[in-house]
């Protein structure tokens, strides 16, 4: 089963504790994709600006990513500067430039509308809601959204939320949308709000998903060195949303498989800047730090 992603796909500059490094790809469509495609096809939309190097525009190229829905516009691409704090659960966005973004209203290929599972990555909600009008009748929605919207477009993202399955994103953007500090409380509250279920990512502490009926916990894979947190929630939801693709599984045991898919894949992208470790795995990379993480919790 394939999945569409609609995201930004973006020129990052970054410092973490580790270095630096600047212009170069990032983006939640760039890291969903390539983490999704290791288990599914992927159908990306998302727009550039002339400016977007081809080196970077390689990196999104492989049999199992589909750029039909990647839009070349008059004008300079996306771009974010972040810094991370030695807490490298903390950073600050530094300068944000909207650039060709500003003016997308995603147009999706004929071929893309069929599509069965849905990655609404961390964009305007207005343009997630765009896409979903577009959509047949997608089996799965999963959703991220980023503090900038929920600060600066609250109505839209409420919209959205009532028509997402899955809503994933991190404690801190869980407090800000429910008002609560206790994340069990956050997460009864966000339930109401429209979204199925809830998945909580909390860095090094791992990952909470949360229904109406149960509550289920995994670890992040301990690592001795972590080199650049960005994009590990949209690498987390690669992998999650990749294998539910693949296996076609949305029952409670299949999503636990999941989670645990989506851990692995994002605890490759930390270990390098931007997506150069990401980029360079292989399934059997993946499947053997998938067992060490199965023996990891087994008790
Ligand atoms: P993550 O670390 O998973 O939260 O995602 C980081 C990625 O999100 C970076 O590569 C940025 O380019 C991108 N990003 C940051 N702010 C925004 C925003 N307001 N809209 C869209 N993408 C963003």
């Amino acid at each position: 089963m394939s999945i569409v992603v609609v995201g930004s796909v973006a020129l990052d500059s970054i410092e973490t504790p580790s270095g630096r490094v600047a212009e170069v790809l990032g983006g939640s469509a760039a890291y969903f994709a390539v983490a999704a495609s290791y288990f599914a096809p992927v159908n990306v939309v998302a727009v550039v600006g002339e400016d977007f190097p081809e080196e970077a525009k390689a990196t999104l190229i492989s049999p199992t990513i589909n750029l039909d829905g990647l839009e070349v516009h008059p004008g300079r691409t996306f771009r974010w500067t972040g810094r991370y704090h030695e807490n490298l659960n903390m950073r600050d966005t530094l300068d944000l430039q909207m650039n060709v973004v500003a003016d997308f209203a995603p147009q999706l290929p004929e071929h893309y509308r069929q599509t069965p599972f849905v990655f609404l990555g961390n964009i305007d909600p207005g343009l997630q809601s765009r896409v979903l009008d577009q959509l047949a009748q997608p089996r799965l929605i999963g959703c991220d959204t980023i503090s900038h919207w929920i600060e600066n477009e609250r109505p839209a993202l409420e919209a959205v939320l009532k028509r997402v399955d899955v809503l994933i994103i991190n404690n801190e953007e869980a407090q800000m949308i429910s008002g609560e500090h206790n994340v069990v409380r956050a997460a009864r509250q966000i339930l109401t709000m429209g979204p199925k279920m809830l998945l909580v990512k909390r860095g090094e502490y791992g990952v909470l998903l949360f229904s109406p009926q149960s509550v289920f916990a995994v670890p992040a894979y301990p690592l001795e060195e972590v080199s650049d947190p960005t994009g590990a929630g949209d690498s987390f939801a690669g992998g999650f949303l990749g294998y539910l693709a693949e296996s076609n599984d949305v029952s409670e045991a299949g999503l636990r498989k999941a989670i645990v898919y989506g851990s692995v894949v994002a605890s490759f992208t930390v270990e390098d800047f931007s997506l150069r470790r990401l980029q360079s795995l292989t399934r059997d990379d993946i499947e053997q730090r998938y067992r060490l993480f199965v023996s990891l919790t087994k008790f």
